[in-house]
């Protein structure tokens, strides 16, 4: 049974008593049965809001309509919140965009669950007692650990929204299960779908993706299921693109699943992973060789992540990793090297650097991280001895630069500064006042 405040469970037992049933649905009866956590938990009952709002003052619970035309009430229960929707059924024009035509509330869950996507996540559980609802054989599917759809034809579910390809990716590689090969089959019949669902809703589905377990094999399955088109076009050029066999075990596409792989679960690295070398086939195409594709790929995963709505500052920082994802491709670069292009580039960067280097040898199938190990062990080391990494760290400014050397603002004093730091970078321990306005006469 599902964790439940008692003053949830006494309000289902009034409810009870009054001939209505209260249950939680969906994810978290999904979850709870399966022993995994549950975040949030939601109701739902054949009471329209209004009956609801009626009950829920009568016994003193602070409830709120939130949309009215899909029933949706919150309740506030032991400062926690609770989202009641009313049993009801959907019916969707052609296209996959999810905009149901008509809703009309029903009586029942065994209708309600027809709205639904996948059987397991149509379990209804008694608030009052804890009795399982299944209408659509949820729990023989969760017991077998397979993700089916709610009817026996997946082709009638996956139509009415194509997100739903999506979510059985998702849900398939979260929870681990194996999908129906009749789903499947649907599944893939029908992605074309997803050329009709909003850019934001297929982002936050692939935020979800791109942070979840088994990432190689959820990507793998979105290539599969033949989602990329719709989702990141660009990224099929790369798809069966050869690469030295020295170098690498896969073609470009696959080592980018296994590059995204191979970063810690955020974001920002999972997404510059993924979308590294999305320039190879362009520079090869265009230059007959593969030196600028970490230009043409910055330029083509800014396309790629505009268009799925991401917000500027992440692209940004995904571009500028794109950008320099070649920087010691040789792994012969001297500690000095290291040590100023780290400054150059500051804390933030040079982080993210690390990780997207490290994935990148990784996801080659050959390799070590050796030298990601290297420029980590380099960057704990500036960081130890307070490098700085940025010009505003060293300990003279502008207007120190003007007056030990007697020149005006402009340029020049620009190019300086940037000289100290990157001898600081090299050197810690001059960063000094006495020192650096020594130092600055040699770079007039
Ligand atoms: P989680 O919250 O862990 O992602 P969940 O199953 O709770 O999983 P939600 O997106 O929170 O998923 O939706 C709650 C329930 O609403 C689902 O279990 C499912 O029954 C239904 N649902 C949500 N979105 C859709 C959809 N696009 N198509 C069909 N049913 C959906
Ligand atoms: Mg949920």
């Amino acid at each position: 049974m599902l964790p439940l405040p008692s003053a949830l469970r006494a309000f289902a037992e009034a409810l009870n008593n009054d001939g209505v049933t209260l249950y939680a649905v969906g994810g978290c009866v999904r979850d709870a049965y399966l022993g995994r956590p549950v975040h949030d938990i939601d109701l739902c009952s054949r009471l329209k809001p209004d009956e609801l709002m009626r009950f829920a003052g009568e016994r003193g619970i602070e409830a709120r309509i939130v949309q009215q035309t899909l029933g949706t009430v919150l309740l506030s229960i032991d400062g926690q919140t609770f989202e009641h929707t009313t049993f009801r059924t959907e019916s969707y024009g052609a296209g996959g965009a999810h905009r149901p035509d008509s809703v009309r509330f029903s009586d029942s869950p065994q209708i309600d669950a027809m709205r639904r996507d996948f059987s397991v996540n149509a379990l209804y559980e008694s608030v009052a007692d804890g009795t399982l609802c299944d209408p659509c054989g949820g729990m023989e599917d969760l017991n077998r650990r397979v993700l089916r759809t709610t009817t026996d034809d997946p082709a009638l579910i996956l139509r009415d929204d194509g997100l739903r390809i999506l979510r059985l990716v998702r849900f398939a590689t979260a929870l681990g299960f194996s999908v129906d090969p009749d789903t499947w089959t649907a599944a893939q019949a029908n992605a074309a779908l997803l050329g009709d669902v909003a850019w934001e809703r297929k982002r936050d589905e692939l935020d979800r993706i791109l942070c979840g377990e088994r990432v190689f094999e959820a990507l793998t399955m979105l290539k599969e299921v033949g989602a990329l088109p719709y989702l990141l076009p660009e990224c099929l050029a790369c798809d069966g693109m050869a690469q030295r066999k020295d170098h690498h075990k896969y073609d470009v596409l696959t080592h980018m699943f296994h590059a995204c792989e191979n970063t810690p679960n955020e974001l920002c690295y999972r997404l510059s992973a993924l979308l590294h070398d999305v320039g190879k086939p362009e520079a090869k195409r265009r230059d007959g060789n593969l030196y600028a594709h970490d230009l043409y790929g910055e330029r083509i995963a800014r396309t790629v992540l505009e268009r799925l709505r991401y917000p500027t500052a992440l692209i940004d920082r995904v571009c500028v990793a794109i950008r320099a994802h070649m920087f010691d491709l040789t792994e012969s670069a001297t500690d000095a090297t290291l040590r100023k292009r780290f400054a150059a580039w500051g804390r933030e960067r040079t982080e993210d650097l690390i990780v997207i280097r490290e994935a990148d040898i990784r996801g080659s199938g050959y390799k070590l991280g050796y030298v990601a190990e290297r420029w980590r062990r380099v960057y704990a080391q500036m960081r130890e001895e307070g490098a700085p990494f940025s010009e505003s760290e060293l300990c003279v400014s502008g207007a120190d630069i003007m007056e030990e050397l007697h020149i005006p603002a402009g340029e020049r004093v620009g190019r300086i500064k940037r000289q100290l730091l990157l001898h600081c970078a090299v050197h810690p321990k001059d960063n000094r006042k006495d020192v650096l306005k020594r130092r600055m006469h040699d770079y007039v």
